[in-house]
């Protein structure tokens, strides 16, 4: 393959990174501490130059949610604390040990397991336990919170490091979040007066970093926000997407009055127009639902997506834009000539969330890092 020349690639400008995780750090000051998500593949991004820029940027944790994902980063030598947001089988404790990772406990079975583990091999593990207070996917449930942890630290080869919990309507219900956050708050609390002192406390995704500081406790983890996207509209705050997807035009053609366009010719041309195809497709994760509806930029004017979007190509109306050739740079996300087309805007068109739209960007499309 010829990967110097790709015919789709996405840009990623590191220095954006600089920039967003900079901005958290003004958010949360000094002494709140830092944990960034680089599960599925940093959000799309790549996750280890993202995680390499992170470490070197001070960032104090990194979150996987698979342990797969934590191994990687240790075999690329990230050395900073990784904690696995999710649970996992009994059966894959052996690699968090091996590995020096961070576990999310939620169950008496898997600490009790992993405890056992780590007492055969003379090690201490370190854990941070996961409690519900109202998302109902994992962790332990806050009426038990008190009890489990309670019982976790009588169990000698664990290092009770954090305790966390996790906002399921943070962007829409403040009173259902500031009930999570008042819960938090009363069980760390009486662990303090208990004398179970667990060090790192957390709770805030990207939309709690910017819009609850009293969520910060004394770590937050943002994931969205330091790829530079918005987890809500309106917000007042700048950040600086990472991510632009770009193509180059493979070819052009004049199609007649009436000539239909795509699969199931769900586009019928109302006058001669030009029509460009750009070699990407629903096969590089660009969302299909798109089709006849999202737009790119060639030499940053709008670019109609006419038909259906292939899985390797699209065709694009260029009837209006002057010079057009073989070759040129479309920007599916990103900017060109001063106008922008972002994640977030496609996301809204497609019907998902920006969360999608970079995590769906496939492995053949080829990741060109700005340093
Ligand atoms: C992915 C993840 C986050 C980050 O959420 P964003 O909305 O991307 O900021 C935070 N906490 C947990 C537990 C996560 O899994």
């Amino acid at each position: 393959m010829h990967t110097a020349y790709p015919p789709a690639w996405a840009q990623i400008n590191l220095k954006n990174l600089d920039y967003n995780f900079r901005a958290v750090k003004r958010l949360v000051g000094d002494k709140v501490k830092v944990l960034v998500p680089v599960k599925s593949d940093a959000y799309g991004h790549g996750i280890l130059p993202v995680s390499k820029r992170l470490e070197a940027l001070g960032a104090d944790y990194l979150g996987v949610a698979r342990i797969d994902e934590g191994i990687a980063l240790r075999e690329a030598g990230i050395a900073i604390p990784i904690l696995i947001l999710n649970t996992v089988l009994e059966n894959e404790l052996e690699p968090v040990l091996d590995y020096g990772l961070t576990q999310t406990l939620c169950t008496r079975g898997l600490a009790k397991r992993l405890n056992r583990q780590a007492r055969k091999r003379n090690l201490t593990a370190s854990c941070h336990i996961k409690v519900d207070t109202g998302m109902s996917r994992i962790g332990v449930r806050y009426e038990d919170a008190y009890s489990f942890i309670k019982e976790l630290f009588k169990l000698s080869n664990l290092k009770i490091e954090g305790v966390f919990t996790h906002f399921p309507c943070a962007d829409n219900n403040p009173r259902f979040t500031l009930r999570q956050i008042k819960l938090f708050n009363a069980l760390t609390q009486r662990l303090g007066e208990e004398g179970m002192r667990i060090p790192i406390c957390h709770a805030s995704n990207s939309i709690g970093v910017i819009n609850y500081p009293e969520s910060h406790f004394n770590m937050v983890r943002p994931g969205l926000m330091v790829y530079g996207l918005y987890p809500k509209e309106g917000l007042s705050l700048r950040l600086k997407p990472l991510l632009s997807l770009k193509a180059r035009i493979s070819f052009l053609k004049t199609v007649s009055k009436g000539s239909g366009i795509g699969y199931g010719h769900t586009y019928i041309a109302r006058k001669e127009m030009k029509i460009a195809t750009l070699p990407v497709g629903y096969g590089d994760g660009y969302p299909r639902s798109l089709s006849n509806k999202a737009y790119c930029l060639i030499a940053g004017r709008p670019a109609r997506i006419t038909g259906r979007i292939c899985m390797d190509q699209m065709m694009v109306d260029v009837t209006k834009i002057g010079r057009v050739k073989i070759g040129q740079a479309a920007v599916l996300v990103g900017k060109q000539a001063g106008e922008m087309l972002s994640a977030e805007y496609l996301a809204r068109l497609a019907g998902t969330i920006p969360y999608e739209i970079t995590c769906s960007l496939g492995s053949r499309v080829k990741r060109i890092y700005i340093t």
